[in-house]
């Protein structure tokens, strides 16, 4: 075989594979106890609806949903996602659009191809999300974080982070921040904070990309709690991205973008060659799964089993963990995020855990490159809380002894 890899252009010669997808092959044994994936309830996952909705198409309906379509999306489907963005997330829609995409990694991979240059910044959440992470460095981006408190980002901070940024010649391109229930830690942006951000984001012209897949799947309170930064942009400033992945499946590869009117019709432009349409199958029965008002019931039937089982975490948290362990509280979403004693080394805990049958994600994933990691990733999403309880146990006791010989 002729070696090509030095044709190889330079944005992915750049690119390694995550030692977290590594470890996770370790721990793709059967039987085992994964708080690893951060995935949907499996057998919740609304099989029944889907087959009913397919079962109802007419001819013509069928051939829509197995045609090509347009790259923006089905209007019938942006329509629907509108009014819901409106009545839902309070976003004023005037001047406003949404583009439908492969999922919200795509949205993901979109908005950084449209604004990043190599070397420019994306001010980061400490930590953030592993798919947002990559999509950055696969344009070459830098991250800089920002320390998150209880209460999430620390406006202060940022504002200092920016300016001096902006001082010694960098390019700050974008703000990502997962303000409800982030992936990973399962903090949230408090609500005072939220147009904070955004004053901040004006103050230098910088938009915010706002990534909100956990956002109806709160455990207490209701949608006004939980209003996206979006819901406050009266500049066209914030990005927002949306996904069908935890209110209907991540299977069906389903998200969208709203933004300003320009923007989106420059995302177009950029999806053409990525996938010329997102797949229409997915979206005929996206726009029926809304329409016949599927999509409430499952978010509210998914919300009391997920507080469940956010509930068994945290009690099972409280009960084993040794001094020195904690932990955040989330309200809502899918995950808990654990930092361990000084001097025990995350990758040996979960070493460890796989040998005897459970399995979660150490903290490295989510954080910048060379950013010192004490933490793990813990989601209760896909586990019954039995199985989490005894999860959450099994990691302690090893924790345990690991503290021992400390
Ligand atoms: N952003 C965040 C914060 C996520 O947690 C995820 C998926 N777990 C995504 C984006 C990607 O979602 P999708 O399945 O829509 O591509």
């Amino acid at each position: 075989m002729v070696n090509v890899s030095g044709m190889f252009s330079e944005s992915s010669r750049g690119l390694k594979s995550s030692k977290i997808r590594e470890l996770m092959k370790m721990a793709s044994k059967p039987g085992i106890i994964s708080l690893g994936g951060g995935m949907p309830d499996s057998p919740n996952l609304p099989f029944d609806d889907v087959k009913e909705i397919i079962n109802s198409w007419n001819e013509e309906r069928a051939i829509e949903a197995l045609q090509y379509g347009a790259t923006k999306g089905t209007n019938s489907l942006i329509d629907r996602i509108k009014k819901r963005m409106i009545e839902r997330k309070a976003i004023d829609m005037n001047g406003q659009d949404i583009i439908i995409t492969t999922g919200s990694q795509q949205a993901l991979a979109l908005v950084s191809k449209l604004f990043l240059d190599p070397g420019d910044i994306i001010i980061v959440e400490i930590p953030s999300f592993i798919g947002a992470i990559a999509a950055f460095y696969s344009f070459m981006g830098k991250l800089e974080g920002v320390e998150v408190d209880e209460n999430g980002i620390i406006p202060e901070l940022m504002e200092k982070k920016i300016e001096s940024l902006i001082k010694s010649g960098k390019k700050v391109k974008l703000i990502y921040t997962i303000p409800n229930f982030n992936n990973p830690s399962g903090i949230t942006l408090h609500k005072e904070r939220r147009p904070e951000v955004l004053r901040i984001a004006k103050k230098f012209g910088i938009p915010i990309l706002e990534d909100d897949p956990y956002g109806d799947f709160y455990f207490s309170g209701k949608d006004e709690d939980y209003y996206p930064i979006k819901s406050y942009d009266k500049d066209g400033l914030v990005i927002y991205l949306g996904t069908f992945s935890k209110v209907l499946s991540p299977g069906i590869r389903l998200g969208w973008i709203v933004a300003a009117e320009e923007l989106i019709a420059r995302l177009e432009l950029q999806k053409q060659s990525f996938d010329a349409c997102t797949p229409l199958l997915s979206q005929v029965i996206a726009e029926d799964y809304i329409e016949r008002g599927y999509i409430d019931s499952f978010v509210e039937k998914m919300r009391s089993i997920y507080r469940e089982r956010r509930d068994a975490a945290i009690a099972a948290l409280e009960k084993y963990m040794p001094e020195g362990v904690m932990w955040t509280k989330p309200e809502g979403g899918f995950f808990v995020w654990v930092t361990l004693p000084e001097g025990i080394d995350p990758e040996d805990l979960f070493k460890r855990s796989v040998e005897r049958n459970v399995a979660f994600v150490t903290g490295d994933a989510f954080l910048p490159r060379e950013y010192p990691n004490r933490y793990i990733r813990l989601s209760y999403s896909n586990l019954s809380p039995e199985k989490i309880y005894t999860g959450i146990r099994i990691i302690a006791e090893i924790l345990k002894e690991m503290l021992v010989k400390v």
